[in-house]
């Protein structure tokens, strides 16, 4: 048994449907085996939003580096929920670009044959892909304060995957001089 396999049995509600009577899972997880705690993650943070079926993923891929989910809900969610799910996802999102796409330890991104993939120190080939300050490492958050929709400018911190706000003066600054 695959982990994919073992992780859509433990949140059947958020992978399986039934396509002409058949189960199938449509946001089978086509990623990296060092991704597997990344989206294991995502599945225990989205199951503790809405775990009765409301909410399913519907594509889940690697793409060039990163994991891409999309995800939709059979019925409209409150819009404090809606925002929890995307948090959950932008998280996984950010946290795969530095996630050894061979063995799950922090890395950070390198091409190699045409092919770009996150990887550590020890599985690292290629060419480094150089990390551009404020559009890499840089996400923009949407939250809701009250009662309006904002954006925050926040950074994936590792160690607690987490965002952190990310101060935008250094940038306005290099700007400046430039
Ligand atoms: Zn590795």
């Amino acid at each position: 048994m695959t982990w994919q396999d073992d992780l859509i049995r433990r949140y059947p509600n958020l992978f399986v449907r039934s396509f002409r009577g058949v189960p199938f899972a449509p946001g089978y997880p086509r990623c990296h085996d060092g991704w597997q705690n990344v989206v294991a993650r995502l599945a225990e943070r989205v199951a503790a939003v809405s775990g009765d079926g409301t909410v399913y993923f519907t594509h889940m891929v690697a793409e060039h580096g990163a994991l891409r989910v999309h995800w939709t809900s059979r019925s409209e969610l409150p819009q404090r929920s809606a925002l929890k799910v995307e948090e959950a996802v932008a998280l996984a999102e950010a946290r795969s670009l530095s996630t050894c796409a061979e063995c799950g330890a922090q890395g950070r991104l390198f091409a190699s044959a045409f092919r770009i993939f996150p990887a550590c120190k020890g599985h690292q080939q290629g060419t480094a892909v150089p990390v551009i300050s404020g559009f890499h490492d840089v996400f923009l958050r949407r939250g809701i304060v009250r009662r309006r929709s904002t954006l925050e400018r926040v950074r994936y911190d590792w160690a607690s995957d987490a965002f952190v706000h990310a101060p935008a003066e250094n940038i306005a600054k290099e700007k400046r001089h430039g």
